[in-house]
């Protein structure tokens, strides 16, 4: 079984991105829990993708059983740590917290299962199966984003032989690659695949799916495929000069300074979008030493689909914000560019955007990050046989994940359009159980007819 490849420990990085909420201390973690009014429904439960049995985890915390809480967390959802550093509580368990609005916080959730999770990992905790038995099944998982690796731990955990297939050098997708490292860094992120690893799922990094031909090898090898392929390329500004070298994707920016060498940031920096990717990388600008960091977004402050929170941390970083502005072409000089050149945009009656005549004016840049978003991954859905898209989602039964080809699952962003880590890892445990109980069933089926044929 292959080790896995390691990011190298960066000290610079590491200072520089610090984490944005320092984890909690053992006296402060049980305070904490003593909070926690072990609500019967719990709506913090209700309120998780992958449905963590909150009050249960938290009270085995004030009780001291810290591997038990740990356990709660990974059985129902294998990417505990990460979550608990990289979801967005304010608007899920924290934000159903019944503590929420009745003049006190709500419970510190996230900070308690990371410490639950802190306290798993230091130990050497290792994630438990589930079934001693060894299923002759084989599953392949396409991609190594947090669906696949959900998928893959529960069918393993189960007893299947699963091998996880990735394009990239490392697994993980956006939680190696393009979570904001003062919420999750690359290397915590690996420390916790490793532990998917070491259940005996194999990676096999740096090797693309891509065509009808590859696809029909793995069929052949395999009992059942998992989409887990995530979203394809960056959507470009398509203004004149939007091929310079210095009109970057945001998401390979923030790739780079969190899994190699940080590109060399400029003076000024103007962000195209106003989602979290586009907060996250005006962040990383900043942190990297951008003096000057915009984010222009061509809607208002109320469409922008960055969460409020990430909003207000931006300016707390010393983003900027530019509402209702259209990128219109980009200016150069021996080279470099100089100058964004924008537009006032105006929404018309029927809600289409239009430019403002006479209101354009430069942004001085000298780079540019774009995060308009993704297309489908079409090249590669496209050549799955049998597998239907619908607006070029991957079309799936949303209790099983199964496509309309019943060798081929589905889930994570390549369903949903682009959701959060955790509705990824919901969908993948959801279609690795769905896969693992059809081959049970099968061969329960199996041995009640030879029984009755003996
Ligand atoms: Fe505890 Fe809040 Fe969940 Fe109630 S809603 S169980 S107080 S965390």
């Amino acid at each position: 079984m292959a080790s896995l490849p390691e990011i190298p420990e960066n000290a610079e990085i590491a200072e520089r991105f610090a984490d944005l909420h320092p984890p909690l201390t053992a006296q402060a973690a049980v305070i904490e829990a003593n909070r926690c009014l072990n609500c019967f429904d719990a709506p913090c439960t209700a309120a998780c993708p992958t449905h963590i049995d909150v009050p249960r985890f938290i009270g085995k915390i004030a009780r001291g059983n810290l591997r038990g809480s740990a356990l709660t967390i990974l059985d129902a959802n294998v990417l505990g740590a990460s979550c608990s550093r990289a979801c967005p509580v304010d608007v899920l368990c924290e934000g159903a917290c019944v503590m929420h609005g009745y003049h006190r916080e709500s419970i510190e959730i996230a900070l308690l299962q990371r410490f639950a999770m802190d306290a798993f990992h230091a130990s050497g905790g290792k994630l438990p199966r589930k079934s001693q038995t060894t299923r002759r099944e084989k599953v392949a998982c396409i991609g190594a984003g947090p669906a696949s690796l959900a998928c893959a731990a529960e069918l393993r955990q189960r007893g299947f032989a699963v091998t996880i297939f990735e394009r990239r050098a490392l697994p993980g997708g956006l939680n190696t690659y393009g979570v904001a490292e003062y919420k999750l860094p690359a290397r915590a992120s690996m420390k916790e695949i490793e532990l998917i690893r070491e259940l005996g799922v194999e990676f096999s990094t740096g090797v693309e799916i891509r065509t009808q031909r590859d696809l029909e090898d793995l069929e052949r090898e395999f009992d059942v495929l998992f989409l887990g392929v995530g979203l394809g390329p960056a959507r470009r500004l398509g203004i004149p000069g939007d091929d310079h070298p210095d009109v970057i994707d945001a998401l390979a920016f923030i790739a780079d300074y969190k899994t190699a060498t940080p590109r060399p940031v400029a003076e000024s920096v103007a962000v195209i979008g106003a989602g979290n990717t586009a907060i996250d990388a005006a962040n990383a600008a900043r942190r990297l030493g951008a003096a000057n960091v915009a984010i222009l977004y061509r809607r208002s402050r109320q469409d922008m689909s960055a969460f409020a929170f990430e909003y207000e941390h931006a300016k707390q970083e010393g983003v900027q914000f530019l509402w209702r502005v259209l990128p219109v072409c980009i200016h150069t000089s021996g080279g470099r560019i100089t100058a964004l050149e924008c537009a006032q945009a105006k929404v018309d009656a029927s809600g289409v955007l239009t430019v403002v005549p006479g209101t354009n004016f430069h942004f001085d840049c000298q780079q540019i990050l774009y995060a308009i978003g993704q297309s489908p991954l079409l090249e590669l859905l496209q050549v799955c046989r049998g597998v239907q898209l619908e607006h070029g989602r991957v079309a799936v039964d949303r209790a099983t994940g199964q496509t309309a080809n019943p060798k081929y699952y589905a889930g994570g962003d390549c369903v949903n359009g682009g959701r959060e880590v955790v509705d990824a890892v919901a969908d993948g445990k959801r279609a690795g159980a769905a896969i693992a109980e059809r081959f049970e069933r099968g061969a329960e089926a199996r041995r009640t007819a030879e029984a009755a044929h003996a």
